[in-house]
């Protein structure tokens, strides 16, 4: 088959150490499970890249990943705290420009313990809607007779929230043409597929139930989902509540821009480490694998962090390109170096370093 080009975005701090170990792993796929040749082109952004060039998202770096690329895989940025005149995030530009119109993170507890210590098999993938809700930061402050006041607009659209609604069911879909290449053994969900609804419209009825009806209407619309795929709704603070309680009870979640922000932080913390946690965003023509964790400047260029959540995120980054198999062998070699739990990295109680990890997780490649 053709060759699948991927560009790499190292950016600032850990990107520059847990993006090479993801390349490394993808360059070690045997051609049996990933049957197109890989070409890599590297390219820059980030907050360091803007202080030396006034600039955090560069043309060529547009440009090449518009015309070369059929993915990218982007490390982290060190946005400041503090507002900088000119500086604008290169992951926000880059989703903008991508028209990358969901966020997707898999919350898999795998054989890590979580937080509190125990083990719970959590298989969860929240899916975010990326480009409305109140994050279109349409605000404004007033001056009121007792005093001043601020109002924020929050836009829900029948066109956004049903290609997230798409991109809900079909990728339930998807999971589970992908557990069924498991051994059952292997299974963590083991019933039909399932999406769960997330809104809040008992109380914002107008732009809550507009979002809910359009994600209903594509479960409706679609023979073959309804044939499928299981649908729930859940109001958002009681998802967060049953999330905590019973994350074992959830498969694919979609929600709203802000809920979805909310709720996947929060499940990340069911998992343990943020260096564990990958994502995605997607767009109907384009996909950006992203871990969730920043730049940590505290452990930077010491060779210790840990490299998974980037490596899983080059694995998502396969899965949305057609390329499941080879994914599934990522996952698989991830779920196992853990479970062995011999090679780990400081943040999860080890002595490894990123270059440990990684060669461990390519021998099982
Ligand atoms: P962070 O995720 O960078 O770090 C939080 C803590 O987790 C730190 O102690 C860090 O050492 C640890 N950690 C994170 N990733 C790790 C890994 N792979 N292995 C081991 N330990 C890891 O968040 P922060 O410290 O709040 O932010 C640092 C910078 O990153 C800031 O400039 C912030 O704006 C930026 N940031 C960027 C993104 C992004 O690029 N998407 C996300 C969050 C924060
Ligand atoms: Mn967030």
């Amino acid at each position: 088959s053709k060759p699948l080009t991927i560009g790499l975005i190292p950016a600032d701090g850990i990107g520059r150490e847990v993006i090479p170990a993801a390349r490394q792993v993808l360059e070690t796929l045997r051609s049996d499970v990933m049957p197109a040749k890989l070409n890599f082109v590297n390219l820059d952004a980030g907050f360091e890249y803007f202080q030396k060039h006034g600039v955090a998202l560069p043309e060529e770096t547009l440009a090449a990943l518009k015309g070369d690329c059929d993915g990218a895989l982007f490390g982290a940025v060190s946005s400041p705290s503090h507002k900088v005149a000119g500086y604008s995030s290169p992951i926000v530009g880059l989703r903008k420009q991508m028209d990358l119109y969901a966020n997707v993170r898999p919350v898999i507890s795998g054989a890590a313990a979580t937080a509190s210590g125990e083990r719970r098999a959590i298989d969860m993938l929240i899916i975010r809607e990326n480009t409305e809700c109140l994050y279109i930061k349409e605000e404004e402050l007033h001056e009121g007779p007792d005093g001043k006041y601020a109002i924020a607009k929050r836009r829900i659209s029948e066109f956004a929230s049903r290609r997230a609604g798409e991109m809900a069911f079909s990728m339930a879909l998807q999971r589970d043409a992908m557990r069924q290449q498991l051994p059952a053994s292997e299974r963590t969900w083991t019933g039909r597929p399932k999406v769960t609804i997330v809104h809040k419209s008992n109380v914002l009825s107008v732009t809550d139930g507009l979002w809910r009806e359009t994600v209903r209407s594509v479960y409706e619309s679609n023979p073959e989902y309804k044939a499928r795929v299981d649908v729930e709704e859940q109001l958002v603070d009681s998802m967060v509540y049953r999330m905590f309680r019973e994350p074992e009870a959830f498969d694919v979640v979609v929600a709203p821009n802000m809920y979805g922000d909310i709720i996947s932080d929060g499940a990340a913390a069911l998992v343990g480490s943020l260096g564990l946690v990958p994502s995605a965003n997607v767009g109907d023509n384009f996909v950006v694998g992203e871990p969730v964790h920043g730049s940590a400047p505290d452990i930077a260029g010491r060779n210790i962090a840990n490299p998974i959540a980037a490596i899983r995120s080059a694995a998502m980054l396969l899965e949305s390109t057609g390329y499941g198999s080879a994914a599934l062998a990522i996952y698989r070699a991830v779920d196992k170096v853990l479970a062995e739990g011999q090679i780990k990295t400081p943040d999860l109680g080890g002595k490894a370093t990123t270059t440990e990890v990684t060669e461990a997780v390519c021998k099982l490649l």
